[in-house]
């Protein structure tokens, strides 16, 4: 309330720390006003604009190759541990990115906290974004109690811990042994026991995944068509299948879809990607198959 007021008639000093003495809280201002006594105030760093960054756990990762600007990332961000720079963009199997340390403790590995779920990541070894977190609110709340799910491109683990607070069980697949690892710990971190870890390449999970499941994640955007019958393998009849895919136009692979037995197909925007290109999610539900489903 005084701090508003002061604010208000513009004698706030914002580059003193704000203290507490004895039952007061003492308020630096600008100028000598009546009541006010003369104290001593730790100054404030100085407050500087900084580049822009994603920031994930402990580690802050910049577009730019800009060491000054990590620098004052890191001394303006307590909670940070390491400011990265990627040299590269996502590519290979494993969708990872090459990393350099601009600042801080040379790491690419860090903890993040997604609605309440802990992760422990390394970005050189395992792909991780935090970016999708709505998505997987939103499948979550889709879903009903003691569904079984398959998460065929699982990283590490991200929507099936999060997925597994509803599931029945949760198979979570990935080609990729270092995420793998982490998405076993992942599932300890977090006291789980209805996720099942699956070290493959996502086209044979319906021959090791055993009966089929009422949800199927399908997070490869770049290349996840090819998947798709393995997808309609493991889905039953009436269950859904989420198909990311980065596009640039809404419609681009619906045909392909329309190609497998589906009741319905709803395309979402998901977000930007480039300046003509964007993520979309196909929320699939599978029509009747009894010629595949026996
Ligand atoms: N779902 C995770 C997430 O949201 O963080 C990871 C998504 S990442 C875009 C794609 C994942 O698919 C990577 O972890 C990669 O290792 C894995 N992958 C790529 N090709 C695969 C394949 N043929 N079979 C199984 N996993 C594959």
């Amino acid at each position: 309330m005084v701090r508003r007021h002061l604010i208000a008639r513009d004698i706030l000093d914002r580059s003193c720390r704000i203290r507490a003495e004895g039952e007061y809280l003492l308020i630096p201002v600008t100028r000598m006003v009546s009541e006010a006594v003369c104290g001593d105030f730790e100054c404030l760093p100085e407050q500087k604009d900084l580049a822009r960054f994603e920031h994930i756990g402990g580690i802050a990762i910049m577009q730019d190759d800009d060491p000054a600007g990590a620098a004052d990332i890191l001394s303006m961000r307590p909670g940070l541990h390491t400011v990265l720079y990627a040299e590269s963009a996502v590519t290979g199997l494993f969708r990872t990115k090459q990393f350099r340390v601009l600042a801080g403790e040379d790491t690419t590995a860090t903890e993040y906290i997604e609605y309440g779920r802990r992760f422990r990541i390394d970005l050189s070894v395992a792909y991780f974004s935090a970016r999708l977190s709505g998505e997987r609110q939103r499948i979550l709340h889709l879903m009903n109690t003691g569904e079984r799910v398959v998460d065929m491109f699982a990283g590490v683990g991200p929507f099936a811990i999060t997925l597994a607070e509803k599931a029945s069980v949760v198979f979570a697949g990935d080609i990729n042994p270092d995420a793998v690892l982490l998405m076993t710990r992942n599932i300890s971190l977090n006291r789980l026991r209805n996720v099942i870890p699956v070290l493959s390449d996502a086209i044979h999970l319906p021959d090791i995944i055993p009966g089929q499941a009422v949800r199927i994640i399908m997070n490869l955007p770049l290349d996840t068509i090819p998947f798709l019958a393995a997808a309609f393998r493991l889905c039953r009849p009436g269950g859904m299948i989420h198909l990311y895919a980065l596009v640039s136009a809404e419609d681009e692979c619906m045909n392909t879809i329309h190609a497998f037995p589906v009741r319905s197909v709803q395309p979402r925007f998901v977000r930007s990607y480039s300046p003509d290109r964007f993520h979309v999610v196909y929320d699939i539900i599978k029509g009747d198959d009894p010629v595949q489903d026996v």
